[in-house]
């Protein structure tokens, strides 16, 4: 079994911001040599998210503006008692950090409207961390 491991390192200048990181993954699948397997996409933060849907300006600020309305800033959150950001902690529990796609034929499998996004929900942050992990073949 081949094991490739990479750290995507990004930087965020928002609040809520959403990051395409596609391309970066599928040049990292290329890169590791894995026919068939599996890619393990890992953001090991507690208020950011992974997410998979299509990248076309109004949804993902359709997706940002219900995550404001879902898990809103201001909320009397108890978390807030000792931080300020309980909301992208309790977003980032529920949506996840981690995603699983398919290597098939040395290609990430993906649809058509499906890119791959990291979700800053408490930023900006200078460094942010995606963990690329190719298992396989
Ligand atoms: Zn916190």
């Amino acid at each position: 079994v081949r094991v490739h491991v990479r750290v995507l390192e990004l930087r965020t200048s928002e609040r809520f911001q959403i990051v395409d990181i596609t391309r970066e993954l599928e040049r990292i699948v290329e890169e590791s040599g894995v026919k068939n397997g599996i890619c393990v996409i890992h953001a090991p933060h507690a208020t950011a998210a992974i997410v998979l849907n299509e990248h076309e300006q109004g949804l993902l600020r359709d997706i940002l503006g219900k995550l404001r309305e879902l898990f809103p800033p201001d909320a009397e959150w108890l978390h807030n008692r000792i931080d300020d950001n309980a909301h992208a902690h309790v977003a980032s529990a529920f949506i996840g950090s981690t995603r699983v796609l398919p290597v098939v034929n040395s290609r990430l499998v993906r649809g058509t409207w499906q890119n791959v996004f990291f979700v800053e929900m408490d930023g900006p942050r200078s460094r942010r961390e995606v963990l690329i992990e190719v298992l396989g073949e």
